[in-house]
């Protein structure tokens, strides 16, 4: 069975994080893998994290099931949280998942069997496990345009033109908010725009919501998936807790399906729960059970919701001095789109060979597509950064 097998291609982010490992370089940066880290270089646990741990050791009575949807407190503050009072419950059903990852398998899964083939578009670029994800359930994959690498902002024209082109029979990925790997996301506006073509053209809509709280605000951040969901009859969003409670490990996402009224939903639901089923039968609870007790609880969700902020502030107040660092070298308003973007990341738009470079010969680590992670830099390294980065680019 296995003599015929090649090895799979070694997954970028990973060859990048044991390069850098091996670096011995003591100035070296590792702007690469999508992890948050604080003025220290760490990746906390959050205090309301641990809080809500211990209490779910000490009052936790049994490890017996809890079904296809998981746990389901969790599922209720989750729509809660993402989707406000945009839509009435009748119409939405969610089901915990293992991570953002696993909640777009189950949603991509549903869809090939709704429609078997269909075409879903992805932003160019977008994040790349978007492929191979889709394409595992079935479908195809194919691109709309989004990022002008100029100018550092959304080719919003060009994304409204390949949007009227879509069909019922498509189904287009969004981001919800924070754009991985770009970093340039849409206004209000724009989301305006953009749910209003939709609506016209009866394209499915997918939105991944893996940042939220990590851009303008919890509740910023919501705008354009909340727009859609108040508008369009038919919609599913997958939300990741990984990054935003800081339970990467934990695996924690929800799929959210919303359908016409409450019997689509609820045979839409049980096809969505049939995924489950056939691939892992049920998620894991430990950390979906975190997030419901801080969801639910006002002490500890103000805490979290403090955290959150600082986060959030933290990779703001790194943008902001980065693109002034940038701004005084060279002398030009080019990087300015460092401190408008928003999110964990920002694409460069740099060539693959300075990324090269900046590796080879400054020990900066990043992305071959020139996304760098703006929470692995540090106050303390942005002077280090902007004057290697003005030599690569100069
Ligand atoms: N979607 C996007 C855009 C992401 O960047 C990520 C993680 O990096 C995910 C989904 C999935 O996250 P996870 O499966 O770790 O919750």
């Amino acid at each position: 069975m296995f003599e015929t097998l090649k090895p799979a291609p070694q997954d970028k982010i990973i060859a990048l994080i044991a390069e850098y490992a091996a670096d011995e370089r003591d100035s070296k940066i590792d702007l690469g893998v999508g992890v948050y880290k604080d003025a220290t270089g760490n990746t906390p646990i959050m205090t309301a994290v641990a809080k809500a741990e211990d209490r779910r050791v000490k009052e936790q009575t049994t490890k017996t099931y809890v079904g296809m949807a998981g746990n389901v407190g969790f599922n209720n503050a989750m729509i809660d949280l993402v989707l406000g009072d945009s839509i009435s419950r009748d119409r939405v059903r969610g089901a915990q998942a293992p991570g953002g990852t696993g909640a777009l398998r189950l949603i991509a899964d549903l869809l090939d069997v709704a429609k078997p083939g269909a075409t879903v578009y992805l932003s160019d670029p977008t994040w790349p496990n978007h492929v191979p994800l889709m394409q595992a359930a079935g479908l195809k994959t194919a691109t709309y345009p989004y990022f002008d690498a100029e100018t550092g902002k959304v080719k919003f024209d060009e994304l409204c033109a390949a949007l009227e082109k879509m069909t019922a029979d498509d189904i287009v990925l969004l981001h919800g908010c924070c754009h991985n790997p770009t970093g340039a996301n849409l206004t209000n506006e724009q989301w305006d725009k953009v749910t209003e073509i939709v609506a016209k053209t009866g394209t499915f809509v997918l939105v991944d919501i893996a940042y939220l709280g990590f851009g303008d605000g919890l509740e910023a951040d919501a705008y354009g998936v909340r727009k859609l969901a108040s508008t369009l009859p038919e919609m599913a969003v997958a939300a990741s807790c990984s990054k935003n409670f800081g339970l990467y490990r934990e695996r924690v996402g929800c799929a959210m399906i919303i359908g016409a009224n409450e019997e689509v939903a609820n045979i839409t639901f049980s096809q969505l729960l049939s995924a489950a089923r056939a691939n892992y039968s049920m998620p894991p609870d430990h950390g979906a059970e975190i997030v419901r007790i801080i969801l639910n609880d006002d002490t500890l969700r103000k805490e979290w919701e403090e955290e959150l902020s600082q986060v959030r502030n933290h990779m703001v107040t790194i943008r902001e001095k980065l693109a002034e660092a940038m701004r005084q070298r060279s002398n030009s308003a080019d990087f300015d789109f460092l401190a408008e973007h928003r999110g964990m990341f920002s694409l460069l738009g740099i060539s693959q060979d300075k990324v090269e470079q900046l590796k080879k010969d400054f020990g900066v680590y990043m992305v071959g597509n020139s996304r760098m992670n703006i929470a692995g830099l540090g106050v303390d390294k942005i002077d280090q950064f902007a004057d290697a980065l003005v030599k690569v680019t100069r």
